[in-house]
């Protein structure tokens, strides 16, 4: 039955893969988290395992998830950040009980209050978008180049010149619509 919900689009910051649970914001858009189950198996892939979750917190995560992605698109546009977007993503903060944690291994985990509290996963999520958005960290907010994408993603390559939020997907898709025109060209030119 899983198999007939989109797949994740996994990327190395957290905040901006979350945002990417939905895609295709200006075409079609893809719901990646359409039910609870969904979102509790994208929380596990990102180390944020919770036992079960509730419609409203599905609801409350999308929440986050859309005032993640209005705030992130100003940001990245140099305009002034959304009111309500700020005020959502700073209750989901202060809402949660999370606790880093460093493993004997030298890595970094998360330990939640309690399995079945999401609060504490989004809490996670919103203060990794906090931190990517008020330009804490190595990196550069920028809109995808896709049309039908626009997604905010943050740029750590060392020019700080990408142009899709995801090279496997928009990236790819751009080159083969640039392939394609080429091709026609050749073809028209050669008849
Ligand atoms: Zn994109």
């Amino acid at each position: 039955m899983r198999a007939e919900f989109p797949d994740f689009r996994l990327g190395k910051v957290l905040a901006t893969s979350f945002t990417g649970t939905l895609s295709e914001r200006h075409g079609n858009a893809v719901e990646r988290i359409p039910t609870p189950q969904r979102l509790i198996d994208w929380l596990a892939v990102n180390g944020l395992a919770v036992d079960s979750c509730t419609t409203a917190q599905l609801e409350l995560a999308r929440e986050l998830r859309e005032s993640i992605h209005a705030a992130a698109t100003a940001a990245a546009v140099h305009d002034a950040l959304p009111a309500a977007a700020v005020q959502v993503i700073n209750d989901c903060s202060a809402q949660g009980r999370a606790a880093a944690i460093l493993t004997p291994e030298g890595q970094r985990r998360w330990q939640l209050s309690s399995a079945s509290r999401v609060e504490d996963a989004l809490s996670v999520i919103a203060a990794d978008a906090i931190s990517i958005i008020a330009g804490e960290r190595d990196g550069k907010l920028a809109l995808c180049a896709s049309a039908t994408c626009q997604a905010a993603f943050f740029d750590t390559s060392q020019s700080r010149t990408r142009k899709w939020c995801d090279m496997n997907t928009c990236g790819n898709r751009q080159k083969k619509a640039r392939f394609n025109a080429n091709q026609s060209k050749n073809s028209i030119s050669a008849d």
